[in-house]
């Protein structure tokens, strides 16, 4: 099995090295088979190469079994035409990772910050939506018809529409409360999201073991800090998805605690929640469990897939040892109100994992 390690920028760098410590204990306490071929992007790679993410590194990613992307600071990279490529939107769009996976749950011992404890899988659609610059096939979905007046398109079809469904729903049928919530604004964006709800109604329908309902985006998010215990599976698009998992995951006690995976049919990127953290750059605060945890999602992806048990019994493991530390206060890192830097947090998460294993 494959990896293609993309560190990224900002605290990439060092959340990657943390990853691949605790990728290469699995590999070596459980046997796991797992390569690794690491290449850098960002601003690193547009200093060395002309090109924040050039099309080579496209090419090894499409061939890998899978890819672990840290964060990027696309916002500080100059324009396309002089080699600004927002490498997590390129890999979006050109590997058709449609489902954007972001599992937000408190753990035990932990402080949350909404009124009850949460485990909820926000699923957001990751190829449409108000993200109008990877929308469409040629330009933009934003344009200026005069200096005064800025226009932004929202793109919703039918098709993303149902396979996105079709994601949430089938995810649901794994988990014990088989529940999907739809998130829309169809009071709003009456055609819009109209269709959005049409599709997922009809998935609905293929799936009468699951409950379904919907809600208002606005009052979604009041509901998440009020009785997040009520949700398990969310449904939405690109950007209300976007918003909402930052909102779960702060409240399940940390983004820093925030795994996801980009996933399409045949290709699945691990990447974390947050951001690049540039105000914390190299003076080892980050907390590494985003990424470790995405990793762990991109093994149990594999597992699924490919019918190896073993990654799937490695994803668990780690999983188990972050609720483990993170319970005990002398564990945690500083986002989490504990003292551990990112180094010494991921020596005591490997030797957990090699007790546990
Ligand atoms: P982006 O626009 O790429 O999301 P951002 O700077 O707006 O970037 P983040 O990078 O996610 O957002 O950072 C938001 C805040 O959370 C910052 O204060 C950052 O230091 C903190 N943060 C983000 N990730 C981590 C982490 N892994 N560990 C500790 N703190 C983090």
């Amino acid at each position: 099995m494959h990896i293609v390690v993309l560190p990224g920028d900002g605290i990439g760098p060092e959340i990657a090295g943390a990853t691949l410590r605790v990728l290469d204990v699995l590999n070596a306490r459980m046997g796991l088979g797992l390569t690794f071929e690491e290449h850098e992007i960002g601003l690193a790679r547009l200093a060395r190469d002309g090109s924040t993410f050039p099309e080579s590194v496209l090419e090894r990613a499409r061939a890998a079994d899978g890819v672990i992307l840290g964060p990027v600071s696309h916002s500080d990279y100059p324009a396309r035409e002089r080699g600004g490529i927002n490498g997590s939107a390129l890999l979006r769009r050109e590997l058709d990772l449609y489902a954007n996976i972001r599992p937000c749950r408190s753990r035990e011992g932990l402080p949350h910050y909404g009124r009850t404890p949460l485990d909820l899988v926000i699923v957001r659609e990751n190829t449409e939506g108000f993200y109008a610059d990877r929308t469409m096939h040629q330009g933009t979905g934003e344009f200026m018809p005069t200096p005064d007046v800025a226009i932004a398109m929202r793109k919703v079809t039918a098709r993303g529409s149902a396979r996105i469904a079709r994601a949430a729903f089938a995810l649901a049928a794994t988990r014990p409360r088989r529940k999907v919530t739809v998130v829309h604004k169809v009071n709003v964006l009456k055609i819009s999201d109209a269709l959005f709800l049409k599709e997922c109604r009809s998935v609905a329908a293929e799936h009468p073991e699951i409950a379904t309902d919907d809600q208002l985006v606005d009052s979604m998010t009041a509901m998440l800090v009020r009785d997040a215990a009520r949700f398990d599976v969310v449904v939405t698009t690109n950007m209300f998805g976007d918003i909402l998992s930052d909102l779960a995951s702060e409240l399940s006690g940390s983004l820093g605690l925030a795994g996801a995976i980009n996933a399409g049919d045949d290709h699945c990127v691990a990447q974390a929640q947050h951001g690049s953290a540039p105000d914390i750059q190299g003076q080892d605060k980050a907390n590494p469990c985003s990424l470790v945890l995405s990793a762990a999602m991109l093994l149990d992806w594999l597992g699924a897939r490919r019918d190896r048990a073993d990654l799937r019994r490695a994803a668990r493991a780690v999983d188990g040892a972050v609720d483990a530390l993170v319970r005990d206060p002398a564990t945690r890192t500083r986002d989490l109100g504990g003292a551990l830097g990112t180094r010494a947090f991921t020596e005591v998460l490997c030797a957990a994992l090699e007790r546990g294993l």
